[in-house]
Order: C-alpha cells, then sequence, then structure tokens
C-alpha cells in the first residue's frame, strides 16, 4: 500500500510518499520568509503559488495510479496555510478517487518517529517552531503531560536570533555560534509542575545581546537553559510513568546540543534514547503519509464533509487504535 501526503501547516510545504516498509520520497519546497518571521498570508500564498508545481515534480517519479490514500496535515497549524493544504488534497483525492485521510501534525510527528526509531511505548519530547509538549500514550489516547504556556522553543530561538540579526530559520544559528560561547549567564528557568515557558527567557536573552553580550555567550547561555528545562520535564514525565524510552521529535530535535542533554539523561536512568534521521525531524510530507497509512489500515477515512482545517487540533483529539 502506497499513501502520499501533503505537509503545510507553516513553513514547509512538502509532499512525500511512503509504503509500509520506507520512504519512497519527499519533495519540499520551504517558504523562507525575505524578513522577519513568519507570515501566515504570504506563507499561505507561497503555498498556493508552488503546491501545483510540487505536485507535478511528485508525479514525474511515482505514477499517480499507484497511490492508495491521499492525506494531508489537517491542524493544528496556521489556518490559510491549512487551507491551501487541505484543498490539494481534496482535489487530488477527487481526482485520482482514492480515499482521503486528514491527520493530526502532532501525531504524525510522533509517529513517523516511532516507525523510524523502533520506540515502543516512549515518552515524546516534541519541539518544533510552534509547539513543545512532553506526550505519552496512556491506552487509546496520547496525552499532553507537559507543554510550553506561551511560546514554543523554535520560535523563541527564531525570534532571539532575529533580534540578534540573523535570518529565520534561527534555530540552526544559534547551535551554531553556542558552540563558541565562553562564558554562562543566568537566565529565567520557568518550569511550572510538567509546563514551562521561553518567552521571559527570549526577553531577558535579548537584553543581555544589548547590553553588550556576545552573541555566542547569549547563544549558549539560552541553549543551556532552555534544553536543561526541556531535559527536567521530560525526565520528571519518565519517571512518574515508569517508562525506559525517550523520543525526540520535531525540528528543534536537529540540535546536537539538545540531543547530547537528553542522552545523558536517559543513560543515567538506564533508558534508550531514540532520535529519528534529521531529513524526517522537521515538518515534512512523509510524515503525514505514513500515518495516513497507519489509520487508513486501521479503519480511519476522512470524508469531504469532515475534511475542514483544524487550526487549534489537539493530539489528546484523535482516538488511537493501533498498537
Ligand atoms: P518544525 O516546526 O518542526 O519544522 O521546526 C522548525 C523549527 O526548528 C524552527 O524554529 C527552526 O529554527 C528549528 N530548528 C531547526 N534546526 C534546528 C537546530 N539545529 N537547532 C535548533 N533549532 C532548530
Ligand atoms: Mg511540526
Amino acid at each position: 500500500m502506497i499513501s502520499l501526503g501533503i505537509e503545510g501547516t507553516a513553513w514547509s510545504l512538502s509532499i512525500g510518499v511512503v509504503d509500509e516498509k520506507e520512504v519512497l520520497l519527499i519533495e519540499n519546497d520551504p517558504y523562507i520568509p525575505k524578513e522577519g518571521g513568519i507570515h501566515p498570508r504570504e506563507a499561505a500564498q507561497h503555498h498556493s503559488e508552488r503546491i501545483g508545481k510540487l505536485v507535478k515534480s511528485v508525479f514525474s517519479k511515482i505514477e499517480p495510479d499507484k497511490i492508495d490514500v491521499v492525506s494531508f496535515s489537517q491542524g493544528p497549524g496556521m489556518g490559510p496555510c491549512l487551507r491551501i493544504v487541505a484543498t490539494a488534497a481534496r482535489v487530488l483525492s477527487l481526482k485520482l478517487k482514492k480515499p482521503l485521510v486528514g491527520v493530526n501534525h502532532c501525531l504524525a510527528h510522533l509517529e513517523v518517529g516511532r516507525w523510524k526509531t523502533g520506540a515502543k511505548n516512549p515518552v515524546t519530547l516534541y519541539v518544533s517552531g510552534g509547539n513543545s509538549q512532553v506526550i505519552a500514550r496512556r491506552g487509546k489516547r496520547y496525552r499532553v503531560f507537559g507543554e510550553t504556556l506561551d511560546i514554543g522553543i523554535g520560535n523563541a530561538l527564531d525570534k532571539l536570533a532575529r533580534h540578534m540579526g540573523l535570518k529565520h530559520p534561527g534555530g540552526p544559528k544559534i547551535e551554531k555560534l553556542a558552540r563558541n560561547g565562553k562564558r554562562y549567564y543566568e537566565l529565567p528557568y520557568v518550569v511550572k509542575g510538567m509546563d514551562f515557558s521561553f518567552s521571559g527567557m527570549v526577553t531577558a536573552a535579548q537584553k543581555l545581546y544589548d547590553r553588550g553580550v556576545s552573541k555566542e555567550d547569549v547563544a549558549f547561555s539560552f541553549q543551556e537553559t532552555a534544553f536543561a528545562m526541556l531535559a527536567e520535564v521530560s525526565e520528571r514525565a519518565m519517571a512518574y510513568l515508569d517508562r525506559d524510552e525517550l523520543l525526540l521529535v520535531g525540528g528543534v530535535g536537529a540540535n546536537s546540543r539538545l540531543k547530547e542533554m537528553l542522552e545523558v539523561m536517559c543513560k543515567d536512568r538506564n533508558a534508550r534514547f531514540y532520535s529519528p534521521p534529521t531529513e524526517l525531524m522537521g515538518d515534512n510530507g512523509a510524515m503525514i503519509a505514513y500515518l495516513a497509512l497507519l489509520m487508513f489500515k486501521h479503519g480511519y477515512v476522512t470524508k469531504l464533509k469532515d475534511s475542514t482545517v483544524k487550526p487549534d487540533f489537539r493530539i489528546e483529539d484523535v482516538d488511537v487504535n493501533w498498537d
């Protein structure tokens, strides 16, 4: 069985094709803002201008007849972007006469991570631009045990980078700068129960930079503080739930310092640490295609009337009837 998935919740416009065993292809045409952060209307405009070409390119590599399921990111994400992708998926589904499956974007990150790493019942740390959550499965649902109270860690890194004159996306640039940081400056460490918050930290780090602290030291201090918060909450979830696996997913999961800190924590607890290959970490069409394949095999189909986008779609809202 072959599934085609379209991702377009924010910056990434991506189509992936997977079968039960592997990712067959991923084609990307990302929106990169000329200045500032992601503007929802501009990103949607980009997606609508490029989606036709991207579909053509995919179908020059794989026969349209071979596709068994057409899927798309139904949410959470930016409304204008989601609508473009949903429309494209509906058209494809009708044209190819194949079933449509709308999927939860966060669950797609998580399930593609489990698929590619072999993690069975992990605590998942999902860190991306707009989202930061600690998730674990209880019975037929995934539950969010802790999450950001304001912005996602990716947005926080991007905001800080922008303030220091670096272009979007800032996360990888902060990572590079941080490697040459020499001095740690204390920043607000905000963990409340199982939740955490980044926006106060961003303001404090921006002030450090305005005071003349080097980019390297600001980046280093920010990463050390923010990633320690994420490691603390992930560890607490593992302890409470008695889990010995941690899975890292989402675009910020590409960061090697974050991976290193989580690896150390897992080693201390005799737990295993997993992270999928980098191309499947950030938003991509293959994760959508994979989750749709899994759902389709377990009886899920999205009727046209139910295919409206869900900008606030929560992972807890999905009934999970697979292992
Ligand atoms: P996603 O929304 O899952 O596609 O992730 C996008 C976010 O990941 C953006 O905020 C990027 O700045 C961030 N990101 C990508 N690579 C890295 C990295 N190496 N370190 C930190 N953040 C990163
Ligand atoms: Mg994402």
